[in-house]
């Protein structure tokens, strides 16, 4: 291991914090295979990417036989997996178009033009403005670095990419305040903020926030990154929330492990996007696509009940559970917060070969949607025994 280790120490640039001291070689389902010899059971699905795990059959049949017969074309040329997926996305949501892309950035790229083109379309050249909410996660782009709430991102890249204001989550005058001062074409938010250490959006709050959308004409967008593909329980967020947004961008685990972005357009933002407005190399990639369309397939209502289920049976293990201050989230997306540090409690659950993520000051739980009872219960009961240690 020292060697792999000290080759990406060397060669990789430094922009993660220090890597965990695990190489990991291989996978299956929810099983993690390290060059250590040892199993570790996936609890995060590389950040809720690996929707149905590693190498999972299906899938990997799916994107094995499209990398066989073509794995690229350009958009000049039409491919069967990029058209079906994106059928599949609007009939499984209503929304009318998908333009497709590679990373969670980028979809979200997309939807801050497709607000910035509807804003001055139909709104005014100088409604450009994108309401965001603080504590919020959109992506590493320059403009998507805008768009996130935290500052912590900001510093060393200023100037920001202009257009963006912010409101604090639950702060439903301060929206209002900032839409009738700032001339705005958009709002953009995560009903769970992932990155932001899982924290489910008071559905009063984005009630509210759509209304004043609505109310003036402005596109309602949201980022499904984290929260989309059968992750909470429903196939995207808003969906527990009773939303018609106009933009929905998700990435993560909508292609089970390989990058693809997908912003969907319907209501008022159907349409935007026109001939020459925007593009992308990759994007539709017919592998990737092939990849995603078994993941849609399988997230059919019992499936996603098991999800339900499922997260529900953690968060009963875990609540009340000796250090345990609270859990946070929907469905397999959920934060713990920990009396001991967050750190410690992941590092002691990495020796005992269990890997969880970690959301500010939470341990993070975003496992294969399809894990098997007995290994989350497994996992789960490192983790209360990794909680339950003295300080
Ligand atoms: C991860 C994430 C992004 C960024 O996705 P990348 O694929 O890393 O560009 C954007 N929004 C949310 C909500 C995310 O969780």
């Amino acid at each position: 291991m020292d060697s792999i280790k000290q080759l990406d120490d060397a060669y990789v640039a430094h922009t993660y914090a220090p890597r965990f001291p695990v190489v990991l070689t291989g996978g299956k389902g929810s099983l993690l295979f390290g060059e250590d010899g040892w199993e570790y059971i996936d609890m995060g699905s590389g950040i809720g990417v690996n929707a149905f795990g590693a190498c999972d059959e299906v899938w990997q049949k799916a994107v094995s036989e499209q990398a066989a017969k073509l794995q690229h074309t350009s958009n000049l040329y039409y491919t069967e997996p990029c058209a079906r997926l994106a059928q599949a996305l609007c009939e499984r949501t209503g929304m009318k178009q998908v333009f497709f892309s590679n990373s969670g950035a980028e979809a979200n790229e997309c939807a801050i033009k497709v607000a910035r083109k509807y804003g001055a379309e139909h709104l005014g050249p100088e409604h450009y403005t994108v309401l965001t909410l603080k504590n919020s996660f959109h992506g590493r782009t320059l403009a998507t670095l805008a768009a996130t709430g935290q500052d912590v991102f900001h510093k060393d890249f200023l100037p920001l990419t202009p257009g963006f204001a912010y409101v604090e989550a639950g702060d439903l005058e301060g929206a209002k305040n900032i839409l009738d001062s700032v001339p705005c074409c958009a709002v953009l938010l995560e009903t769970i903020q992932g990155e932001g250490g899982v924290q489910v959006m008071e559905p009063s709050f984005v009630a509210g926030l759509a209304r004043l959308a609505a109310e003036r004409g402005l596109l309602l967008m949201v980022d499904e990154v984290q929260t989309g593909n059968g992750r909470t329980g429903k196939l995207f967020g808003y969906m527990h929330y009773g939303l018609s947004p106009d933009v929905i961008t998700t990435a993560k685990g909508l292609a089970g492990g390989l990058p693809l972005g997908a912003t969907l357009l319907g209501g008022k933002a159907a349409g935007v996007l026109t001939p020459g407005s925007h593009g992308s190399t990759f994007g539709g990639n017919p592998v990737c696509c092939a990849g995603a369309l078994t993941v849609l397939e399988r997230l059919s209502d019992d499936f996603l009940a098991q999800v339900t289920a499922k997260g529900a049976w953690v968060r009963s293990q875990l609540e009340g559970a000796p250090g345990v201050v609270s859990v946070s989230g929907l469905g397999l997306m959920l934060g713990v917060e920990t009396r001991r540090d967050a750190g410690e409690v992941l590092a002691g659950c990495q020796a005992r070969g269990v890997l969880p993520l970690r959301a500010k000051n939470k341990v993070r739980l975003l496992p294969p949607l399809n894990i098997p009872d007995n290994l989350l219960a497994q996992a789960v009961q490192v983790l209360r025994e990794e909680c339950a240690k003295q300080i």
